[in-house]
Protein backbone atom coordinates (compact mmCIF):
# COMPACT_ATOMS: atom_id res chain seq x y z
CA UNK A 1 0.00 0.00 0.00
CA UNK A 2 1.17 3.42 -0.55
CA UNK A 3 1.87 6.10 1.57
CA UNK A 4 0.36 9.06 1.01
CA UNK A 5 0.38 12.26 3.30
CA UNK A 6 -0.66 16.03 2.44
CA UNK A 7 0.92 18.70 3.58
CA UNK A 8 -1.25 21.81 4.00
CA UNK A 9 -0.75 25.46 5.08
CA UNK A 10 -0.61 28.84 3.88
CA UNK A 11 3.07 29.07 2.78
CA UNK A 12 3.23 32.86 2.14
CA UNK A 13 5.89 32.78 1.50
CA UNK A 14 7.98 28.90 1.74
CA UNK A 15 10.63 29.37 4.38
CA UNK A 16 13.42 27.01 4.85
CA UNK A 17 11.34 25.79 8.06
CA UNK A 18 8.56 24.64 5.69
CA UNK A 19 10.94 22.86 3.69
CA UNK A 20 13.14 21.18 6.45
CA UNK A 21 9.59 19.81 7.35
CA UNK A 22 8.74 18.88 3.54
CA UNK A 23 12.11 17.24 3.26
CA UNK A 24 11.94 15.18 6.13
CA UNK A 25 8.01 14.06 5.42
CA UNK A 26 9.44 12.97 1.85
CA UNK A 27 11.39 10.55 3.59
CA UNK A 28 8.56 8.72 6.04
CA UNK A 29 5.70 8.35 2.88
CA UNK A 30 5.66 7.55 -0.07
CA UNK A 31 4.27 10.53 -1.92
CA UNK A 32 4.02 14.22 -0.15
CA UNK A 33 1.46 16.55 -1.46
CA UNK A 34 1.90 20.23 -0.41
CA UNK A 35 -1.97 21.93 -0.13
CA UNK A 36 -1.52 25.37 -0.73
CA UNK A 37 -4.83 26.67 0.83
CA UNK A 38 -6.63 29.50 -0.98
CA UNK A 39 -7.39 31.76 2.29
CA UNK A 40 -8.98 34.79 0.95
CA UNK A 41 -9.53 36.33 4.54
CA UNK A 42 -5.84 36.11 5.14
CA UNK A 43 -4.92 38.49 2.27
CA UNK A 44 -1.61 36.82 1.27
CA UNK A 45 1.14 38.69 -0.32
CA UNK A 46 1.46 36.02 -3.03
CA UNK A 47 -1.66 34.46 -5.00
CA UNK A 48 -2.27 30.88 -4.46
CA UNK A 49 -1.03 29.79 -8.40
CA UNK A 50 2.28 32.12 -7.43
CA UNK A 51 2.27 30.49 -4.29
CA UNK A 52 2.16 27.06 -5.96
CA UNK A 53 4.37 27.87 -8.56
CA UNK A 54 7.18 29.39 -5.67
CA UNK A 55 6.83 25.52 -4.14
CA UNK A 56 7.04 23.68 -7.01
CA UNK A 57 10.38 25.82 -8.05
CA UNK A 58 11.89 25.15 -4.04
CA UNK A 59 10.68 21.55 -3.92
CA UNK A 60 11.89 20.00 -7.86
CA UNK A 61 14.62 18.54 -6.70
CA UNK A 62 12.10 16.33 -3.81
CA UNK A 63 10.77 13.63 -6.32
CA UNK A 64 8.05 12.20 -4.11
CA UNK A 65 7.11 15.63 -3.53
CA UNK A 66 3.77 17.52 -5.60
CA UNK A 67 1.99 20.54 -4.99
CA UNK A 68 -1.40 21.59 -5.30
CA UNK A 69 -3.94 24.16 -4.38
CA UNK A 70 -7.11 23.35 -2.25
CA UNK A 71 -9.73 25.35 -1.00
CA UNK A 72 -11.79 25.09 2.58
CA UNK A 73 -11.02 21.93 4.97
CA UNK A 74 -7.82 20.48 4.95
CA UNK A 75 -9.47 16.65 5.59
CA UNK A 76 -11.18 17.03 1.96
CA UNK A 77 -7.98 17.55 0.63
CA UNK A 78 -6.37 14.48 2.11
CA UNK A 79 -9.96 12.62 1.02
CA UNK A 80 -9.12 13.74 -2.85
CA UNK A 81 -5.44 12.52 -2.56
CA UNK A 82 -6.54 9.34 -0.61
CA UNK A 83 -3.96 10.50 1.89
CA UNK A 84 -4.40 8.94 5.05
CA UNK A 85 -1.68 11.24 6.87
CA UNK A 86 -2.12 15.09 7.68
CA UNK A 87 1.43 16.32 8.23
CA UNK A 88 1.53 19.57 10.55
CA UNK A 89 4.95 21.38 11.59
CA UNK A 90 5.32 22.25 15.28
CA UNK A 91 7.90 25.06 16.07
CA UNK A 92 7.53 26.00 19.83
CA UNK A 93 4.95 24.60 22.67
CA UNK A 94 2.72 27.78 21.29
CA UNK A 95 1.97 26.30 18.43
CA UNK A 96 0.82 23.19 20.24
CA UNK A 97 -2.27 24.08 21.51
CA UNK A 98 -3.86 25.61 18.13
CA UNK A 99 -2.62 22.46 16.39
CA UNK A 100 -3.89 19.78 18.75
CA UNK A 101 -7.32 21.33 18.69
CA UNK A 102 -7.77 20.91 15.04
CA UNK A 103 -5.90 17.63 15.02
CA UNK A 104 -8.85 16.78 17.27
CA UNK A 105 -11.36 18.55 14.88
CA UNK A 106 -9.89 16.81 11.98
CA UNK A 107 -10.44 13.17 13.65
CA UNK A 108 -13.74 14.14 13.97
CA UNK A 109 -14.53 15.16 10.75
CA UNK A 110 -12.75 11.93 9.30
CA UNK A 111 -11.46 9.33 11.74
CA UNK A 112 -9.74 7.78 8.72
CA UNK A 113 -7.43 10.66 8.66
CA UNK A 114 -4.47 11.19 11.17
CA UNK A 115 -2.32 13.71 11.70
CA UNK A 116 1.44 13.70 12.25
CA UNK A 117 3.19 16.43 13.69
CA UNK A 118 7.11 16.77 12.87
CA UNK A 119 9.33 18.85 14.95
CA UNK A 120 11.22 21.47 13.47
CA UNK A 121 15.05 21.53 13.40
CA UNK A 122 15.92 23.87 16.54
CA UNK A 123 17.48 26.54 13.99
CA UNK A 124 14.07 27.04 12.33
CA UNK A 125 12.01 27.23 15.27
CA UNK A 126 11.37 30.85 15.33
CA UNK A 127 11.09 31.26 11.64
CA UNK A 128 6.85 32.27 10.68
CA UNK A 129 6.16 33.26 7.13
CA UNK A 130 4.90 36.49 8.77
CA UNK A 131 8.12 37.09 10.18
CA UNK A 132 9.83 37.29 6.88
CA UNK A 133 7.32 39.37 5.36
CA UNK A 134 7.99 41.99 7.92
CA UNK A 135 11.37 41.83 7.76
CA UNK A 136 11.43 42.04 3.91
CA UNK A 137 8.92 44.99 4.09
CA UNK A 138 11.27 46.91 5.79
CA UNK A 139 14.03 46.31 4.11
CA UNK A 140 15.96 43.86 6.19
CA UNK A 141 17.97 40.45 5.17
CA UNK A 142 16.18 37.38 4.48
CA UNK A 143 18.76 35.43 3.11
CA UNK A 144 18.53 32.94 6.08
CA UNK A 145 14.73 32.38 6.20
CA UNK A 146 13.95 31.50 2.98
CA UNK A 147 16.09 29.86 -0.54
CA UNK A 148 17.69 32.72 -3.14
CA UNK A 149 13.99 32.22 -5.83
CA UNK A 150 11.91 33.04 -2.53
CA UNK A 151 13.81 36.02 -1.95
CA UNK A 152 13.83 37.17 -5.28
CA UNK A 153 10.10 36.43 -5.53
CA UNK A 154 9.86 38.39 -2.91
CA UNK A 155 11.67 41.47 -3.62
CA UNK A 156 9.92 41.43 -7.08
CA UNK A 157 6.64 41.25 -5.09
CA UNK A 158 7.60 44.48 -2.54
CA UNK A 159 8.79 46.52 -5.64
CA UNK A 160 12.02 46.52 -4.82
CA UNK A 161 13.95 44.88 -7.83
CA UNK A 162 12.03 47.58 -9.99
CA UNK A 163 13.58 50.42 -7.92
CA UNK A 164 16.99 48.66 -7.96
CA UNK A 165 17.05 48.66 -11.99
CA UNK A 166 15.38 52.33 -12.24
CA UNK A 167 18.55 53.70 -9.86
CA UNK A 168 20.78 51.70 -12.21
CA UNK A 169 19.55 52.99 -15.33
CA UNK A 170 19.39 56.74 -14.11
CA UNK A 171 23.70 55.91 -12.73
CA UNK A 172 23.92 54.72 -16.47
CA UNK A 173 22.23 57.78 -17.82
P1 LIG B 1 -0.99 27.94 8.49
O1 LIG B 1 -1.62 29.25 8.18
O2 LIG B 1 -1.83 26.75 8.17
O3 LIG B 1 -0.35 27.83 9.85
P2 LIG B 1 1.68 28.12 7.46
O4 LIG B 1 2.08 28.21 6.06
O5 LIG B 1 2.03 29.25 8.36
O6 LIG B 1 0.14 27.84 7.41
O7 LIG B 1 2.26 26.80 8.10
C1 LIG B 1 1.99 25.54 7.57
C2 LIG B 1 2.52 24.47 8.52
O8 LIG B 1 3.93 24.61 8.64
C3 LIG B 1 2.00 24.57 9.95
O9 LIG B 1 1.89 23.27 10.47
C4 LIG B 1 3.06 25.34 10.67
O10 LIG B 1 3.07 25.07 12.05
C5 LIG B 1 4.28 24.80 10.00
N1 LIG B 1 5.41 25.73 10.05
C6 LIG B 1 5.43 27.05 9.81
N2 LIG B 1 6.66 27.58 9.98
C7 LIG B 1 7.44 26.54 10.36
C8 LIG B 1 8.82 26.41 10.73
N3 LIG B 1 9.63 27.45 10.78
N4 LIG B 1 9.25 25.19 11.06
C9 LIG B 1 8.41 24.14 11.04
N5 LIG B 1 7.12 24.18 10.74
C10 LIG B 1 6.63 25.36 10.40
Amino acid sequence: MRHVAVYPGTFDPVTYGHLDIIKRASKLFDQVVIGVLNNSAKSPLFSVDERVKILEETTRDIENVIVDSFNGLSVDFARKWEAGVIVRGLRLITDFEFELQMAQTNRKLAPEVDTTFLYTSLQYSYLSSTTVREVAEFGGNITEFVPPYVEEQIRRKLGYIDKENQKNEQQQN
